[in-house]
């Protein structure tokens, strides 16, 4: 509920994504007048296409559960782990490395295609206003003009490039990475938790795989297993164009297993698609773009989420840090009590959380898209015979500020794998 002294502000937001509804219904619970735009419908995106593989961390997870919006989290999968393999280069399909490390607690992927319309009844539930209409300049002036503060959080979509590139924060600038999903049933398990399972082929890419809930039929819901090819571009995971159907992008997912990684194509042989849907393939320029956006008018749009910080999927942190800034902004929104949302209030609410959080998850994401360093290759070896070096990396993704501390060079590297080998000796 709104407290006393701060009166409901009106606000809008652009986009009905992970960042937009969490952020939304979060404001509409403490007493705040919140419209949101966006351009698909609940039913457009209950029977489009995947969007994502969207694994959500626990403490992101917990921002959900603390804001009343885990409504799958009785019946999604939980994954307990990371799992980290990696082939040795003779091509013989044996593994150089593995290891496998619990997570403090679970994580869980509910498929957007579920989550997002499942959100848009609980945001109109709970008092907001949601317009279905595809948002240009002249639809953010009308609502400029109408509302205290408009956040756009257009996710990926073409409008978000009206927010300028930050040259300083984005140092990666074309993609790194040829990305395709493939939504799974019939994966068989491993013998240890469920695990989302990176797999790590030098020079040609990663894949990575994992439980979930997923969509089925009109109204259903279903366990399914992600499957996350990331494939360095030119190489021989980058050749998605050739499949134009779904039975042609399943049989290449499943090529590329057995070539690559013949563990995971051991269990996934007889997968099939969870529907004709269950299949994505595109790239993504990691890029950090500036806060704030003037219209013509000079009334000023404020970004949030992907639309203004957009990493790599490579390490699973797009909708964890949708939901951190989401809850970054609601803190901020709420400290401002009756002030204005001006420009320099917005530069510094997303500075903060930038300099505080993001800047250190763009930098691990950034370094995993390059050649990995000598010293991350023992870090990763060293695993294999450390279970606390082991956790250590593995809970770096429930906040990858840790990683600052031994990732980026070799002496605390080295540091970190003398001490952690002395405690398993
Ligand atoms: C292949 C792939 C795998 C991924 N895997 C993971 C993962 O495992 N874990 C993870 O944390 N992240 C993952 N991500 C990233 C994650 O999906 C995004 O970071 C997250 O969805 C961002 O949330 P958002 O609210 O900012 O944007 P979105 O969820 O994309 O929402 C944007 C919204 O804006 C709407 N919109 C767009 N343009 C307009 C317009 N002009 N007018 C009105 N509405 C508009 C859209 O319809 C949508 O509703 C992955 C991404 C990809 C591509």
């Amino acid at each position: 509920m709104n407290d006393i002294h701060t009166p409901a502000r009106h606000i809008a937001i652009v986009g009905a994504g992970q960042a937009g509804l969490l952020l939304g219904c979060a404001l509409l619970d403490r007493g705040h007048q919140v419209t949101i735009v966006t351009n698909r419908s609940a039913e457009e995106i209950r029977a489009g296409k995947v969007m994502s593989s969207q694994f959500i961390f626990d403490p992101a997870l917990q921002i959900e559960r603390d804001w009343g919006m885990n409504q799958w989290e009785a019946d999604c999968p939980k994954t307990a782990g990371i799992s980290v393999s990696i082939p040795t280069p003779d091509g013989t399909g044996n593994k150089a490395v593995h290891w496998h490390a619990r997570l403090d607690a679970y994580g869980q992927s509910v498929d957007q295609r579920v989550k997002m319309p499942g959100w848009m009844s609980e945001f109109t539930r709970r008092g907001g206003e949601l317009r279905i209409e595809n948002v240009g300049i002249p639809e953010l002036e009308s609502l400029a003009a109408q509302h205290e503060l408009v956040l756009l959080a257009g996710g990926k979509g073409e409008i978000v490039n009206l927010f300028g590139r930050n040259e300083a924060r984005s140092p990666v600038r074309q993609p790194m990475r040829q990305l395709a999903l493939s939504y799974v049933t019939g994966m068989k398990r491993h013998d240890y938790y469920e695990c989302v399972n990176f797999n790590l082929i030098p020079g040609v890419g990663e894949y990575f795989v994992f439980p979930a809930l997923t969509t089925k039929g009109e109204n259903g819901t279903q366990a399914c297993d992600i499957m996350v090819f990331e494939g360095v571009p030119g190489g021989p995971m980058d050749t998605w164009g050739e499949a134009t159907t779904p039975e042609q992008h399943l049989e290449k997912s499943l090529d590329i297993l057995k070539t690559f990684v013949p563990w995971e194509y051991e269990r996934s042989r007889d997968c099939q698609l969870t529907d004709a849907n269950g299949i994505l393939a595109g790239r993504i320029t990691p890029t950090v773009r500036n806060a704030v956006l003037t219209l013509p008018s000079g009334r000023k749009v404020m970004g949030l989420g992907d639309a203004i910080l957009v990493n790599d999927p490579i390490t699973g942190q797009g909708s964890n840090n949708a939901t951190k800034s989401a809850r970054h902004y609601l803190e901020a929104i709420l400290a401002r009590g009756a002030r204005a949302f001006d420009e320099s209030w917005m530069n510094a609410t997303f500075d903060a959380l930038y300099e505080g959080y993001a800047e250190k998850v763009v930098r691990w994401t950034n370094s995993l898209l390059f050649p990995p360093a000598e010293h991350v290759i023992k870090l990763l070896g060293a695993a294999q015979q450390a279970p606390g070096l082991a956790r250590r990396i593995a809970n770096g993704f429930n906040d990858p500020r840790d990683y600052a501390e031994y990732w980026f060079d070799a002496a605390s590297a080295e540091r970190l794998i003398d001490s952690e080998m002395k405690k398993a000796a």
